[in-house]
């Protein structure tokens, strides 16, 4: 994967404070903006497009994280899509130098690239969404469920500290195919698995 510098890294917003989003760690949360995909639940459809309305430069989020040294465990990159950035790896290092451990939430969207990032990254929260064959339905995107479940195989070989998240969504989710997916996933080596109830706004 080419790396850019982290500088180039498109932020759509700061959570200067999480507890949930980084499991025992209190943490800070960057927003990178842009995604491929559109999911029908997506609650964060300000960061899909590439280009942020008010985007925050990457300097201000390390001086925000200069100020906070000592105060906070983790920096958590999420999204959008933090894996569409080729910056991402670089904006990782610089926050890695500064004394905090790198989360990374992803849906697995670059298997390949998320390959070249994982032994740079200390916890992965990844999204799984729905059963492979159900996945073009919900994101609009064909093929999105092979690079889901291709990222799947990439955590759980790098043996990373890692959780996989299962949005329950009524409509694209519902009980039989949640416990197929449930028994798939067990199926296929995940052990740390975590249900989260769909937000709707
Ligand atoms: S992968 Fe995440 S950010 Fe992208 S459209 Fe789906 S829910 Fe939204």
């Amino acid at each position: 994967m080419r790396c850019q510098p982290g500088a180039s890294l498109v932020v759509g917003g700061l959570t200067p404070l999480t507890t949930i989003d980084y499991p025992g760690e209190l943490a800070a949360v960057v927003f990178c903006q842009g995604c491929p995909w559109r999911c029908a639940y997506c609650h964060n459809a300000h960061l899909q497009p590439r280009a942020a309305v008010q985007p925050m430069a990457w300097s201000e989020v390390l001086n925000f994280l200069q100020r906070r040294r000592g105060l906070l465990d983790g920096v958590v990159f999420s999204g959008g899509e933090p894996t569409l950035q080729r910056s991402l790896r670089s904006a990782m290092a610089e926050v890695h130098a500064l004394g905090y451990k790198v989360g990374l939430h992803t849906a697995g969207c670059y298997p390949t690239r998320l390959r070249a990032l994982l032994p740079h990254i200390d916890w992965v929260g990844l999204d799984i969404k729905a059963l492979p064959q159900d996945y073009a339905a919900l994101t609009s995107v064909p093929g999105s469920g092979e690079q889901a479940f291709a990222s799947l195989r990439q955590v759980l070989h790098a043996g990373v500290a890692h959780e996989v998240r299962i949005t329950l969504d009524q409509a694209y989710l519902p009980a039989p195919k949640r416990d197929r997916l449930v028994a798939l996933l067990h199926a296929r080596g995940a052990r740390a698995i975590r249900l989260q109830p769909c937000r709707s706004v």
